[in-house]
């Protein structure tokens, strides 16, 4: 597994967001983290990414526990649902920052953020400004910065929810191929089950702070664990 949670719980005061949450990531999977809203899943992604602590538990990456490891030493990427872009930033400026606060030297800078750029499609667009771009422009633009750092994972939070349907459609193809091309490692939340049941090699379902079932999207299908798995899912089973 690249990616271990082991009892993982998280509370805030006497809170209890997340209980004894267990799970692996193989590497060179598309797992998908899927529950209603207010579940949990931002923070069990943000513990992932470092920004928030576990209350229990211990998180493992690579063989190694981070649960004291600093977000910027775990070498991993979140992907944003609002992009958060610098609105003063170019496109091509906004993909080099994390590399340019490493201290990356600028002609290995321009070299990352121009093979990104292409196979993002943004070479054309590597001078605009971010209000100059679209919806769907800018979600690029923050895979891109992703990518940039070559990460060991890429972790997403509801990247597509801001996008109209149709584009959201044609982005979850977009982001499952460069997933592929990278032979990436990803996480990726959504409350969306069109979304799981579409993308991922893995989905794992939270309900409450606590996961309901784990498997692959026809598992899931065929063999719900309970009614809440199984009219999340939409099966009728
Ligand atoms: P989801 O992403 O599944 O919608 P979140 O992880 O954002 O859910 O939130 C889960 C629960 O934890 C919610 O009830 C939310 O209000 C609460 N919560 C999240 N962050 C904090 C925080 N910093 N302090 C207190 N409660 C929080
Ligand atoms: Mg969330």
């Amino acid at each position: 597994m690249l990616i271990n949670l082991d009892g993982v719980s998280k509370a805030f005061g006497n809170y209890d967001v997340l209980r004894d949450i267990s799970f692996g990531v193989p590497k060179g999977s598309f797992t998908i983290l899927v529950g209603p809203s207010g579940c949990g899943k931002s923070t069990l992604l943000r513990m992932i990414a470092g920004i928030e602590d576990p209350t229990g538990g211990t998180i493992s990456i690579a063989g190694r526990v981070v649960n004291d490891v600093e977000p910027k030493h775990r070498d991993i990427a979140m992907v944003f649902q609002n992009y958060a872009l610098y609105p003063h930033m170019t496109v091509a400026q906004n993909m080099g920052f994390s590399l340019t606060m490493r201290a990356t030297p600028k002609a290995e800078i321009a070299a990352a953020v121009a093979r990104a750029a292409d196979i993002l499609g943004l070479t054309p667009l590597l001078d605009r400004k971010p209000s100059e771009l679209s919806g769907g422009q800018r979600q690029r633009v923050a895979m891109g910065r992703a990518i940039v750092r070559e990460p060991v994972a890429f972790l997403f939070d509801e990247p597509l929810s801001n996008l109209d349907a149709q584009l959201r459609g044609q982005m979850r193809a977009e982001i499952r191929a460069l997933h592929r091309r990278l032979g990436a490692t990803s996480i990726y939340v959504t409350h969306d089950q069109v979304e799981a049941m579409t993308m991922a090699d893995q989905i794992v379902v939270l309900r409450a702070g606590r996961i309901e079932q784990i498997g692959a999207p026809l598992d899931l299908y065929d063999r719900p664990a309970n009614s809440f798995v199984a009219s999340f899912i939409g099966s009728p089973g």
